[in-house]
């Protein structure tokens, strides 16, 4: 058995069960499952194949007696000719004057390092009296740290791959192993190990990946499918024709995406099944009209709604236009942690009683106070922003209500497989037709004067304009431009021309409130803001986004900010000021300035960032593959869902003996899942 304790391996003894532990390997299975994180490439390459600056290794014979030079205080310097295919090179050693009685004349020895094409002479890592063989030319590294020495841990993998390698049992269905021509379980972890070359290698990571994203794929599948399943949600039945004129009495057409996006979640609302849906859009693409339209189903079904969002500013905008959608239709309330006492209580006693049909607010929806009469819907908005637990709380508030998450922050599709594996997505591609793209500028700091004048000017057209900075104090560490500072600097250039205010995170909420409010009643023109801005505010009139050390900012988060523009008729302007150092900090504002679609902005941070990045640290909620790399393995993440789909589906599962390893597998996951560990 794979589990086995690390002490059953022979010569496995309480000293190395204890350096094994703190690598945390306990198990055979620990053990035989740690692959090298690299291979280095110590196969023979032609000399007219090297590469400048370049690792290689070359096979020759000694022409002469190397030479040694001692220099400095017990420095030396090896020189030794070598005659590799009739051409003389030089291979070079330093510190290791010892090498020179081995490299006799006419010897034939193989060497690897770093190749100068200009000297013809290579600078001597590793060196090997004789040929080698081919399985000697891959030299797997381990990340072991400094517990072991590499080749004592070979030693102990060797040792348990020969008494447990019969017992790797394969887990993959015979007829995938056939499809695709894999490696058997057994046979690739020996690879990975131990391989022959660099095909067989190959080969066996392709195994490895595929079974590692299936297998997680399986998971997220199995979970979603439980979901659907096996919870039962609230079938909501609504006439359809109320649906229409609601539609129609909005003051725009819905794009042919929030139709499309609109059946997938009425499908949802109408089954038995309880909806666990994630709705993207870009910013602006009109999501929250096509949350309004599932509210009032709900509504319609007798049911209430919720929507629940992450700032009270954005509450308060959702509420208001809500409440303009709805007029009449429906009772619209909001409810935030400033609407206290006898205003708190009697929305409350109106919620739960059923006299208000949709209620919009904040984390303040969670709380143990709240309750409903018979909540059917929940819109989570943003929902990246709320904690797992969060998400749950408001969930269970009804008697299993459907739930509909939205994001306006673009994930690659790729990361969109992975990390929304146990929800079902709806994408809204499109935007409402007739905006105009935001232009985007990339200036330096030096164009100040001239971007004052082009604020003004926007502002004599009567329209407002944002200006971000990354912090808000002052820090001497990082040189950049603090909200405070700059908000008394635009202050003064502005002053008798147009009002300047200031919003950042310190500031109370009824503070930012009253910030907010000024400025969405263009009070004041000109708001010098952190980052609080980022999600969902929307104040139509502003036309020009102005952000500083935009090198800071993630172009996810860029994209965010840019939104807040853009959202009424006259054409907006990004303005980012930046002068980064590095190509990926200059690469990412051409990008900015390239394209408005933020599934491919959010395709290129990926590539940028990598997939650990990309979301920040907060909350990554990615799959840690050992091989498996979100960026390049894209392909097989694709293909391994499609199969899990139909692995998930198929009758085969329950009964096929080939399947029985996939069975046990989704078995334990669901385990896992009922008893509350994932
Ligand atoms: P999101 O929440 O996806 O960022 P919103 O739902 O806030 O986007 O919509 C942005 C703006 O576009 C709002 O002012 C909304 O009224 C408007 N809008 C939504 N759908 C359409 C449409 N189909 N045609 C024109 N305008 C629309
Ligand atoms: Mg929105």
């Amino acid at each position: 058995m794979l589990e086995t304790k690390v002490t059953e391996i022979s010569g496995v003894g309480p000293a190395l069960v204890e350096k094994l532990a703190e690598l945390n390997i306990y198990t055979v299975e620990d053990l035989l499952f740690t692959f090298p994180s690299r291979y280095d490439n110590h196969e023979v390459s032609p000399l007219s194949t090297l590469v400048h600056e370049q690792k290689a290794t070359i096979v020759g014979t000694v022409a002469n007696q190397a030479v040694v030079t001692f220099y400095g205080r017990k420095k030396s310097k090896l020189t030794v000719p070598i005659r590799v295919e009739n051409v003389i090179v030089k291979g070079i050693m330093f510190n290791r004057a010892f090498a020179k009685k081995h490299l006799q004349e006419g010897e034939t020895v193989t060497l690897t390092g770093k190749w100068d094409q200009y000297r013809q002479q290579l600078t001597v890592e590793h060196y090997h009296l004789g040929e080698k063989t081919e399985e000697d030319s891959i030299q797997p590294i381990y990340l072991i740290r400094q517990v072991f020495k590499s080749s004592q841990f070979k030693k102990i993998i060797k040792q348990a791959l020969a008494q447990y390698s019969d017992q790797i049992n394969e887990i993959l269905p015979m007829a995938y192993l056939k499809t695709y021509k894999l490696f058997s379980r057994a046979f690739a972890v020996h690879q990975m190990h131990f391989p022959t070359d660099f095909e067989h290698l190959k080969q066996a990571k392709r195994r490895i990946v595929y079974e590692e994203i299936l297998l997680f794929q399986l998971k997220m599948q199995a979970l979603r499918k439980y979901h659907r399943e096996r919870t039962i949600g609230t079938a909501h039945h609504f006439d359809k024709d109320k649906i229409a004129y609601f539609i129609r009495r909005l003051p725009f057409k819905l794009t042919e995406a929030q139709h499309k996006v609109l059946t997938e979640i009425h499908d949802d609302m109408v089954s038995p099944y309880r909806m666990h849906r994630l709705l993207q859009g870009d910013v602006g693409s009109g999501k929250t009209a096509v949350a309004a339209i599932a509210l009032y189903s709900a509504v319609l079904s007798g049911k209430q709604g919720a929507i629940m969002v992450p700032t009270e500013i954005l509450a308060e905008q959702h509420h208001h236009s809500l409440a303009a959608m709805f007029n009449q239709l429906a009772r619209v309330e909001l409810l935030t942690g400033s609407i206290k006492g006898k205003k708190r209580k009697d929305r409350l006693a109106a919620l739960h009683n059923g006299d208000i049909n949709i209620i919009v607010g904040t984390h303040a929806l969670i709380q143990d106070e709240v309750n409903f009469k018979q909540l059917g819907l929940v819109v989570v908005d943003e929902q990246h922003r709320f904690g797992v637990n969060q998400r749950k709380v408001l969930r269970e508030k009804g008697v299993a209500p459907d739930v509909l998450f939205m994001t306006a922050t673009p994930i690659p599709r790729t990361l969109a497989i992975t990390s929304y594996g146990d929800m079902d997505v709806s994408t809204i591609d499109q935007m409402p037709i007739g905006r105009k793209p935001i232009e985007t500028f990339w200036v330096k700091d030096s164009m100040m004067p001239r971007l004052i004048s082009f604020i003004e000017k926007e502002v004599a057209k009567g329209h407002q304009g944002y200006v971000i900075t990354p912090l808000i104090e002052e820090s001497d560490k990082l040189d950049i431009q603090n909200a405070v500072d700059l908000y008394q600097q635009l202050d003064m250039t502005f002053a008798g021309k147009l009002k300047v205010d200031l919003l950042h995170g310190r500031l109370s909420n009824d503070e930012k409130d009253q910030v907010m409010k000024s400025f969405a009643r263009n009070e004041t023109q000109l708001l010098v803001a952190t980052t609080v801005v980022e999600v969902g505010v929307n104040v139509p009139n502003a036309t020009v986004m102005m952000i500083y050390d935009a090198e800071r900012f993630g172009l996810s988060q860029l994209h965010q900010l840019r939104g807040r523009v853009g959202r009424g008729d006259a054409q907006s302007y990004c303005i980012l000021i930046a002068d980064p150092k590095g190509e990926i900090g200059k690469e990412r504002m051409r990008i900015m300035t390239e394209t408005t679609n933020g599934f491919e902005l959010a395709e290129h941070d990926l590539k940028l960032r990598g997939p650990g990045d990309f979301f920040g640290s907060k909350q990554s909620g990615l799959p840690s593959f050992k091989v498996a790399d979100l960026v390049q393995d894209y392909r097989a993440l694709e293909t391994a869902r499609k199969d899990a789909q139909l692995i998930i589906n198929d009758d085969k599962l329950e009964q096929d003996p080939s399947y029985a390893g996939l069975k046990k597998f989704i078995d334990q996951v669901l385990d896992r899942h009922i008893q509350g560990f994932d």
